[in-house]
Parts: structure tokens; C-alpha cells; sequence
């Protein structure tokens, strides 16, 4: 048998006893341990450039402004991250692109945010906005020459439309070479529209010497390019597989024999068009739209735009815009009035419309 006052067994004891307390400062640590992973999150653990290279390509990706700012509402560290300067910067045309409904200071905010981060879609379509709905012109075509220096070609073009019309200013203010320049470069760089514009100014010697044979390259080439784009983009329905019945078959390609829809909008001149429709397309002061509808831009002093010369009642702030809408609209709507107001107008004539009878209102 075995007393208490067994050395050896007392021994044991304290073995056993040490034992337990090890086993449970173990158990004891590894609960702490436990907790502490808990704690910290696998998020909190990515060093930040790895962040920042998910955002990026999120921004770049975008397909709407909700896109970015549902993750940036994630947490803290998603937001200050978010609004990194690379990440706007890479902000794609559907992540800044905003409905005219929903315009606020904070939209405007993060806009100008975008902008000076680098972002050139930002700048263009800050840049329009100030111009045409802010009227803050100043500042709108700063914004626009910030994204033209970074060869923006609608920022390019759309300056060539201001330069072209004197827009902001007084008719004196026209610049045609200047605009003529601009239209060139946002050419060179694949923009339909000034090829267009560029190939009628090389034909009239508006803003240019005259060259009616390099003006002519240019159109048919504007016309091969459109027809690539939209080709590129939606199927193509030859006019003899469309229903005779069908009540608005669209006339952008018709001269080829095709049905294809017009072109895609940029977000800005949509945001133009939705937000001066909002208001019934009154401008009031006597200001009108541009009558093509994709295009939004108003008139910013009287009488600033062409109308055509055989109605009399359309206006249009460029002969790029008078010429799609052609196709798209009016070559079926236009009816003389009589108002015959430049030599050899005809109706109809030439294959981009009559864009030789935009007249000047005085
Ligand atoms: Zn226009
Ligand atoms: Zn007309």
C-alpha cells in the first residue's frame, strides 16, 4: 500500500499536476492564438499595392459609377484605396457616366476628382457639362484642352465645334483655321465626325486651302469607317431581308443597300441631350439645339448655328452633325419652302446630304 507520505507517489503527483497546467497554458494559448486570427482578417493582411491592383482593374472595368463606389462602401480601407489616384485615373467611360437625373455636387465632385488624377474621359465629359450646361465656359473648355493635349479625340472635336462657331463668344470670335487644326488632329487619331467635318472643309476651303479631291477621300473614308463600326458592333440586315412592313427601318447605310443602327452616343452628349430634354428643350432667349438628337449641344448666343437652307427648320452646330442627321432623319423629312438661300441648292443632292446648304443665319 501506498501513504501519502509516499515520496514517490507525492512525486508523481506533481507531475501529474505540472502536466495538467502545461496542457492547459497550452489550451490557454491556443485560445488566445484563436482569438487573435479571429481578429485578424485575411483582407487586412494584403499589403496595399495588391489592393490597389484589384481596384484598378475594377475601375477600368466598371460598367457603371456603382460599380466603384459599391466597393468603396465596403470599408474604410476600400474607400481611401477607392479614391487613389491611379484607380480614378484607370476609371472606365461607364464608371463616369451619369444619367442628367441624377446630377449632383457630389457627382460633379467626383468628376473633378478623376479629372485632376489624370483621367481624360473625366476631364472631356467634366469639360462639357461646365461648357454647355454650367455655362461656366471658361473653365468647360479647360477641362476639355487638359484631355485634347492627352490626344482625346472627341475633346479635340468638340473644341473644333467651339473654335468653328465662336461658341461662348461673339460671331468675331470664330477661329476657322484653329478650328480647321483641331478637326485634323481628332482625324488623325480615327474620329469619324471630323473626318467628316475636315473632308467638307478641305471641299469649301473653310478653315483650309481648298483641295475638293482630298476633301472627297475624306468623306468616302468617314463613310468606310462608319461602316466598319457599326458593322464591327451589330449584325448587319440587308434591306431586302427587311419586312417591307417594318415601320422605321433605319437609313444610316442605306446608300449601301443595309439597315443598321446609328451610331453609339458618347455619355457626355447623352448627359446634353437628357438634361436640356428634361427642360423641354426650351433654352428660352431665342437659343436653340442642334437638331441632331445625339448630339445635345445648344446654342450659347443667338443665331450661332447653320440651318438648313431648304426647310429653314433645322439647326445643326457642325455639317458632321448635319450630315448623320441627314441620313438618320431628315433626308426624309426636308421640304422646300421656298427659302432658296445659296446658289445651286438642291434638295437631296450629294452623297453625304446637302451639307453645302447649311447657310450662316445673320
Ligand atoms: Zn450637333
Ligand atoms: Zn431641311
Amino acid at each position: 500500500m501506498c501513504s501519502e507520505s509516499d515520496p514517490g507517489r507525492a512525486t508523481n503527483r506533481k507531475k501529474q499536476s505540472f502536466s495538467v497546467e502545461r496542457v492547459a497554458t497550452r489550451r490557454k494559448r491556443m485560445k488566445v492564438a484563436h482569438g487573435e486570427v479571429e481578429k485578424c482578417d485575411a483582407f487586412d493582411a494584403l499589403p496595399d499595392d495588391l489592393v490597389l491592383s484589384i481596384l484598378c482593374k475594377l475601375s477600368a472595368s466598371a460598367g457603371s459609377p456603382a460599380d466603384l463606389i459599391n466597393a468603396q462602401l465596403t470599408c474604410k480601407r476600400m474607400r481611401s484605396l477607392g479614391m487613389h489616384s491611379i484607380v480614378l485615373e484607370k476609371a472606365s467611360m461607364k464608371a463616369l457616366t451619369f444619367r442628367a437625373r441624377n446630377w449632383s455636387e457630389n457627382a460633379h465632385r467626383f468628376l473633378k476628382m478623376c479629372s485632376d488624377s489624370g483621367n481624360v474621359e473625366a476631364s472631356y465629359t467634366l469639360g462639357m457639362i461646365r461648357f454647355y450646361v454650367l455655362e461656366n465656359r471658361a473653365s468647360g473648355a479647360s477641362l476639355m484642352a487638359k484631355a485634347a493635349i492627352n490626344s482625346h479625340a472627341p475633346s479635340l472635336y468638340s473644341l473644333a465645334i467651339i473654335q468653328f462657331n465662336g461658341s461662348g463668344g461673339s460671331k468675331s470670335d470664330k477661329d476657322l483655321r484653329a478650328g480647321a487644326a483641331l478637326c485634323a488632329r481628332a482625324s488623325f487619331l480615327g474620329h469619324v465626325d471630323a473626318l467628316r467635318e475636315l473632308g467638307h472643309c478641305l471641299q469649301d476651303g473653310y478653315g483650309v486651302r481648298q483641295n475638293i479631291v482630298e476633301g472627297r477621300r475624306f468623306l468616302v473614308q468617314a463613310n468606310a469607317r462608319e461602316l466598319a463600326a457599326v458593322m464591327k458592333s451589330q449584325p448587319v440586315r440587308w434591306q431586302t431581308e427587311v419586312a417591307a412592313a417594318e415601320s422605321s427601318p433605319c437609313s444610316l447605310l442605306s446608300d449601301f443597300g443595309c439597315d443598321v443602327q446609328p451610331p453609339e452616343v458618347h455619355p457626355a452628349n447623352r448627359f446634353l441631350t437628357e438634361w436640356f430634354a428634361a427642360r423641354g428643350g426650351d433654352l428660352g432667349a431665342g437659343l436653340r439645339m442642334c437638331s441632331n438628337q445625339g448630339c445635345g449641344r445648344p446654342e450659347t448666343r443667338n443665331h450661332e448655328f447653320r440651318r438648313c437652307s431648304i426647310c429653314g427648320v433645322v439647326n445643326y452646330c457642325s455639317r458632321a452633325c448635319q450630315a448623320l442627321d441627314w441620313k438618320l432623319r431628315h433626308k426624309t423629312a426636308c421640304v422646300p419652302v421656298g427659302r432658296w438661300n445659296i446658289d445651286g441648292a438642291v434638295a437631296g443632292g450629294g452623297d453625304n446630304g446637302p451639307a453645302d446648304h447649311l447657310v450662316e443665319q445673320s
